[in-house]
């Protein structure tokens, strides 16, 4: 499933909307994709994922759809940039038992 998100306020915009009806900021395009993982293997999948490459943005939420992380992903974030992420998301994976990982891809 895809989703799209404004890139500005984070909210959830209807297919093929050209500007945020939320905030009226521009759509950039991009693929949001979302799955559901286990606490213990959130850092694994978020790592995973960075190694990918093709990655814009990592969120990170709750059951409850709130968003607990939000990771940036630039090329500095494999090396020491990441560390306080993964300080982060062991704190979340502490709390959590699942949760949702959505990512931005680049097209
Ligand atoms: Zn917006």
């Amino acid at each position: 499933m895809v989703m799209t998100f404004c890139m500005k306020c984070g909210k959830e915009l209807p297919d093929y909307a050209r500007f945020c009806p939320h905030c009226g900021a521009p759509v950039e395009a991009s693929e949001w994709e979302e799955f559901q993982v286990a606490a213990d293997d959130l850092i694994g999948r978020v790592k995973e994922l960075i190694r990918e490459g093709n990655i814009r943005r990592i969120v990170v939420r709750n059951e409850a759809g709130e968003t607990l992380l939000e990771i940036p992903v630039t090329v500095g974030i494999i090396g020491a940039l990441f560390a306080p992420y993964l300080a982060a998301l062991g704190a979340v994976a502490a709390m959590a038992t699942r949760c949702t990982i959505a990512v931005e891809r680049k097209e």
